[in-house]
């Protein structure tokens, strides 16, 4: 499971993804960090991938 997570800079209502195969995945123009984040939204597709298990 990744354990990256990512969330887009200068979005105030972006949220934290931590699943490279999420289709909102930040892939340029992001803050990352390897520990979970404190506070913040995490991202719900996200979450639900982590849940179903196809979370990479
Ligand atoms: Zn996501």
């Amino acid at each position: 499971m990744a354990s990256t997570y990512r969330k887009r800079k200068g979005v105030a209502y972006d949220t934290w993804h931590n699943c490279s195969n999420c289709s909102n995945w930040p892939t340029s123009d992001y803050v990352e960090r390897d520990t979970k984040p404190t506070s913040g939204e995490r991202c719900n597709e996200c979450m639900a991938k982590e849940k179903a298990g196809t979370c990479s």
